[in-house]
């Protein structure tokens, strides 16, 4: 099974190239690539019972000639099929070879959608199928024309038929009425029945989620025993004292959990989550204070540079005068820097530092690492957390994380990590006012711009990451900065940051904006995580119907951080998933909605998804075997001795060890 590629008939270098981009290379990994979804095609509908709006299955006969015609760049192609109920015309775009092959009277098995076109119900870009059944659709492969693709897949299977051995103990399949694993390769891919289907997606997935869980466990209980830190119940107090606000009552609960967590002898692993504004710096900071009071060394790190500084600034003002000594250390210090830091942090002359990688890649040595924060986690994998808490004695280790995850993806996601909730804002802000803004009133949109940046306020342009294969027509964010600069507001300070930027020119792009010496601020979503611009108050998002809920939702959440009214632009066509978000502030309410109607793999962008080879878009939606395998992982866990979950612990090794690391989300 782990053979080459090149063993399959069909896939010469091309496409073994093609494969190989896709991060496929093996036979087997060629079988776990499994379905996005599938054509439903057992059944088909009668001409006559069609009606727009419909997508289904027909099976009829060309009636009559094929007729072309183009339509400035479009090439039409028309003819008119039958099965004796009725006579409908179907539609193609650009496929100039089906001009041949539609003679008259052939028989045919279209699957497609029915439109109304010029008074007539009409299939539109039916694809021409060979059989009846339920047909697999892949993620696209680019170079891999989807019909080479199925073929591919189905000699790949026929190739280690009977041979994945069922690494699954015999007893857990049989408490769960799970079916055998060649049964379910073969099944996942092309279903013998809708029965047979979810027989296998539930197998693929109980395995796939279970052996997640377990694997996340494992890290775990690595950091079991961990520093105990002692300290006086006053010093808590004394450090809201010294806050310039009142905290709020969900503040001062989630600090008592971690204060507990910090005094217990077991390594605190938490995460905070809280919608952007919620005030995590604060508790991240208390429980700095508190370690030091305990006498112990922390580190923060944080995604970016500039929130490396950002929070740098914001400890030298409240921590400094509580005794605690604040270091920096990134990246672009210089060398003589980076020497005076680690002196300064393994002599323990640094009661507290704040970086970003750099704090895990320099081989930093810590007098006494008592803590380990990280802000907007989901830019770290549980990898790299790891790697931070192993320095040093099993450290507390505090996430931070402003994208609100359902509480039942919460499970499978970060099943190493309790989870606190900040679920209140603190008093005084103005939510934002969301719109939907259609191309027609973009105008207006500038006009109102040219007059907030006269009051002196400051604007985001976001635009969507547009990948490199990808055939849009989405403005990427070098086009938008271009057209305002040049067209648009020319009289405005407009800075430009992307993904290829070098994170130097990123960071003084940032810092200018940041400082007041930009009006507008365009950029693809690097600007998601935690930048604090009190002074921006609107926000532009150019092709909003690109991005999900969640992530439009933190987008917003870079504006209104100050008491001036601010607002959210969204630039799209009106939808009622856009609508949704303009009638809601809740973080987690929209979290569930977009998992609700994008599937959990798309609640944090693509990438993710990558993760687990079934893909938990269509698996981690089934709360019920969320909590099934969960609740198993538990159990096994707890006595892992036991030859069963032995079995299975050395599954999760191999399954997701590697893997584990690419667990950050974004
Ligand atoms: P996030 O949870 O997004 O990291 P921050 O910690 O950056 O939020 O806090 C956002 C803003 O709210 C900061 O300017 C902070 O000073 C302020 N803030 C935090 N807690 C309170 C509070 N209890 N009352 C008033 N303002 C607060
Ligand atoms: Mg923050």
């Amino acid at each position: 099974m782990d053979i080459s590629l090149s063993q399959i008939k069909g896939i010469g270098p091309a496409r073994l190239k093609s494969f190989e981009a896709a991060g496929i290379r093996t036979v087997r990994e060629l079988v776990m690539f499994l379905p996005r979804e599938y054509r439903d095609l057992t059944q088909t509908v009668p001409l006559c019972e069609l009606k727009a709006g419909d997508v289904a299955a027909v099976r009829v006969r060309v009636a009559g000639e094929v007729m072309e015609r183009r339509a400035r760049r479009l090439l039409i192609t028309k003819l008119y099929v039958t099965d004796g109920t009725e006579t409908l015309p179907v539609l193609w775009y650009n496929q100039p070879w089906l001009k041949k092959q539609m003679t008259p009277g052939r028989e045919l098995l279209l699957y497609g959608k029915a439109e109304h076109k010029q008074g007539y119900v009409t299939l539109v870009s039916p694809t021409v199928e060979a059989a009846q059944g339920l047909i697999p659709v892949y993620r696209n492969i680019p170079g891999i024309p989807p019909k080479a693709l199925r073929q591919s897949v189905e000699a790949a299977l026929k190739l280690c038929e009977g041979q994945w051995p069922d690494e699954l103990p015999e007893a857990l399949r049989r408490r769960y009425g799970l079916c055998e694993r060649n049964f379910a390769m073969r099944n996942a891919h092309f279903p013998d029945s809708r029965e047979a289907l979810e027989a296998a997606r539930r197998r693929i997935a109980f395995e796939e989620l279970l052996l997640y869980q377990i694997s996340l466990r494992l890290f775990r209980s690595a950091g079991r025993q961990g520093v105990q830190i002692d300290f006086d119940d006053a010093r808590l107090e004394a450090f809201w004292d010294a806050l310039p606000f009142a905290p709020t009552n969900a503040q001062r609960r989630v600090l008592g959990e971690v204060a507990a967590d910090l005094r217990s002898e077991r390594a605190m692993a938490r995460m905070v989550q809280g919608d952007v504004g919620s005030g995590k710096t604060a508790i991240a900071f208390a429980a700095i204070a508190l370690a030091h009071a305990g006498g112990w060394q922390s580190a923060l790190m944080a995604p970016t540079e500039v929130l490396a500084r950002q929070h740098f600034d914001a400890a030298q003002k409240l921590l400094a005068p509580m005794g605690i000594r604040v270091g920096l250390l990134v990246g672009s210090l210089t060398q003589k820097q980076h020497r005076l830091a680690h002196e300064a942090i393994a002599a323990g002359e640094w009661d507290c530092v704040i970086g970003t990688h750099a704090l895990i890649t320099e081989g930093v040595e810590y007098k006494k690492l008592g803590l380990v924060v990280t802000d907007e986690q989901h830019r770290f994998g549980v990898r790299q957390r790891t790697l931070l808490s192993e320095k040093g004695d099993a450290p507390n280790v505090l996430v931070m994380s402003a994208t609100p995850i359902p509480r039942t993806l919460s499970l499978i996601l970060y099943g190493d990590l309790d989870i606190s909730i900040v679920d209140e804002l603190p008093p005084g802000r103005t939510p934002v006012s969301t719109r939907i803004v259609p191309e027609a009133k973009r105008p207006g949109l500038y006009e109102f711009l040219r007059r907030e940046v006269a009051k002196g306020r400051q604007a985001y342009f976001v635009c969507p990451l547009v990948e490199e294969s990808e055939a849009v027509e989405a403005l990427p964010a070098e086009a938008v900065y271009e057209d305002l600069r040049t067209g648009k507001l020319p009289e405005l300070r407009i800075e430009l940051v992307h993904g290829r930027m070098k994170s130097a020119d990123k960071d003084a792009a940032l810092e200018r904006f940041r400082a007041g010496e930009a009006d507008i601020l365009v950029s693809t979503t690097v600007i998601e995580v935690g930048v604090n611009v009190p002074n921006a108050t609107v926000m532009v998002i150019e092709n909003a119907e690109r991005f999900g809920l969640a992530q439009l939702h933190q987008l917003r959440g870079r504006v209104g951080r100050g008491t001036e009214e601010s607002w959210c632009f969204l630039m799209a066509e009106p939808n009622p998933r856009l609508k949704y978000l303009c009638s809601t502030n809740d973080g987690f309410k929209i979290a569930q909605k977009d998992m609700e109607l994008r599937g959990p793999g798309e609640l944090f962008g693509t990438r993710q998804s990558g993760t687990l080879t079934a893909g938990i878009g269509a698996l981690a939606g089934d709360a019920q075997m969320l909590k099934l395998t969960h609740d198993e992982a538990r159990f096994l866990m707890a006595d892992p001795e036991e030859p069963d979950a032995r079995a299975v612990i050395v599954l999760a090794k191999e399954r997701f060890a590697d893997k584990l690391r690419d667990v950050a989300v974004n």
